[in-house]
Formats: C-alpha cells, structure tokens, sequence
C-alpha cells in the first residue's frame, strides 16, 4: 500500500511537539504549587468536576467463610444511575491495614482477581493474575472492584468477551468525561466509606489496573502507597502502535503530561513499579521508556530525598510480584 497520503508522519510528529508542564523546581514549596496546579488541570480533563455523585449507599450482597478469611460482596451507589460491585476479603491474622486491588484486561474484572469460577482460567495463568492472595497472604484487607465496563458491570455490546471501553469512553469524553475519570471518583467514594476502618489504605494493579493506580496515586493524597505492574512507560511510544484500549485516553492529556509527571504528581508518596524486559507494552524501545519516565518522576521526588526504584523482571506483561517485598 502506498502511504504517502496516510497522515502517519503528521500524528507522530504532533505527538512529539506535546510539551507537559513538568516539575522543574528544587524545593517543597515548589513541588506542592505544582502538584496543587497539576491536580487541578488534571480533574478537568478527567471530567472530575462533572462527575454527579450519588450519597454513596452500600448493600451487603453476600458473605462466605473461606479458609483464613473472609469473603464479602458489597455493591455501592457511586454516581447517579451508577452501582458499583465490590468484594472485600478479610484475612484472619488482619494487619489493620487495606489494599484497593485493580484490575486490569481479559480476567473478567473483578472474578479474576479472586480466581471465581467465571474467571478466564487461560488469561490468570497467563499474566500471572495473583496479587489478591499475595496481598491477603501479608494480612491485608483487599478491596476488589469491578472497573466500568467490566467484569458484571459489562454492557454486552458484543457476542464475545471482548473490552468494551473504547465504545463506552467514547460515549464519555463526548459528554466531558472519561473512564479514568469515574475510576478515580469510584475509588475515592470507597475511601471515604472505609478509611475510619483501618490505619492506611494503599492501591495495587496490574496492566490496565496498573494505570488505574497510577491515576488514583496521583489524585488521591488519602492513599499511602501504590503497588503498579506492567503499565509504565511514555505516551509516545505506545498509544498510536499498542495500548489502544478506550481506557487509556483522557482529552488533551498528552498536552499537559506524560506518565512520568502522573507519577510525579503522586510525590512523596512510596509508589513501587515492576515491569517485564520484554513487556511488549512499553512500546518499540523497550524498557529504556520506563526508565526515562522514571527519572521525570524522580526529579519530584528528589526534592523529599527520596527516589523511586523500577523493577525490571526477565519476561513478558505479566504479574511478577517482586514489588510487594516493599510493604
Ligand atoms: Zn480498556
């Protein structure tokens, strides 16, 4: 095919001119007027100021003893018009201490995570879908929703299982918002509603759960760490040639930041990242993306003295848990 006419040159080269406003200053102070202004253009373009939220109802659906914990299912008024399922998982030997665990693509939402029998069995094994029980291993309380629109919050706007957030953030950014968005409203709901209930609440993902937490770390200073797998690296490598799912666009995004400066917002937060070698979703150069992200990141954080460390894992996208030693 002759691609003289196809545009390709004209979209990389607009990507590349995308300046984000990044941190550039030395001190506390500077970070934190920063951070507020970051905040702030970030929860427009995530649609934050139109999302109509609802009192926050939650009904208990059903509770089982299992073997060392307890196994809850909750579902939440989170917006008008909008339940969100959840299932929480009580360890006996409980640290007093919460993770929200999210999830990402082709487990079924929220099922995966806790290896339901209406899991993807293939996909678990896979990308290695464990971090519920890890955590719950460490004598956390692990939150586990379903991400709209997943797991039983799917429209069925195909005959297979296939993801369907390109059809609805679609609808969304032409109505202001976006699914990241609704993510980080849900998520900071649930806080409110449990954070009396323990002494911290971090957040842990993986793949698309994986940006979900970075999103969360960013916006929500309540949270004391994140957990992030398989979902680092910049824009410009990847969301043109990989990454394409609907979830991982917000509009205009790529004119103010890039995921380093998401990560960057989250400061002095302790975030802790792994990612594969091989991981084909960092994009065609590889893990010196992440690692270049990682340094934006860092420049924030060096004004706490602190710095962020990247797990890199021999292999492909999956869930390598190495980052959990940290908590
Ligand atoms: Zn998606």
């Amino acid at each position: 095919m002759d691609k003289k006419y196809n545009g390709y040159d004209f979209v990389e080269n607009c990507l590349k001119k995308c300046t984000p406003y990044r941190f550039s200053g030395s001190t506390e102070e500077d970070f934190y007027k920063w951070k507020d202004e970051m905040q702030e253009i970030m929860a427009e373009l995530l649609g934050l100021y139109r999302m109509e939220k609802s009192e926050g109802d939650e009904q208990l659906i059903s509770k089982a003893d299992k073997q060392g914990y307890t196994l809850e299912k909750y579902h939440m008024d989170t917006l008008k018009d909008l339940k969100m399922p959840y299932y929480v998982l009580t360890p006996q030997n409980a640290n007093g201490k919460a993770v929200i665990a999210l999830h990402g693509h082709g487990c079924n939402g929220k099922e995966g995570l806790i290896d339901a029998e209406n899991a993807d069995k293939e996909n678990m094994e896979k990308y290695n879908y464990t971090y519920v029980y890890d955590l719950l291993d460490k004598g956390y309380a692990v939150y586990v929703p379903d991400l709209l629109p997943a797991g039983e919050r799917m429209f069925g706007i195909y005959e297979d299982n296939r993801a369907e957030c390109t059809d609805v953030n679609n609808a969304l950014i032409s109505m202001g918002m976006c699914l990241q968005g609704i993510y980080i409203t849900e998520m900071s709901m649930l806080i409110d509603k449990i954070k009396d209930n323990y002494s911290s609440i971090g957040c842990c993902g993986f793949s698309g759960g994986a940006h979900c937490a970075l999103w969360l770390c960013a916006m929500e200073d309540r949270l004391s760490f994140g957990l992030l797998s398989g979902y680092f690296h910049s824009f410009k490598d990847t969301l043109i040639y990989s990454n394409r799912c609907g979830c991982n666009f917000i509009p205009r995004l790529w004119e103010f930041a890039d995921m380093g400066d998401i990560l960057a917002i989250a400061a002095p937060m302790d975030i802790y990242l792994e990612t594969g070698r091989d991981d084909e979703l960092n994009g065609i150069r590889g893990i010196q993306s992440p690692i270049e992200q990682l340094e934006i990141a860092n420049r924030a954080y060096s004004v706490f003295g602190k710095k962020l460390k990247l797990e890199i894992c021999e292999g492909m996208h999956k869930w390598y848990g190495k980052i959990l030693g940290n908590i």
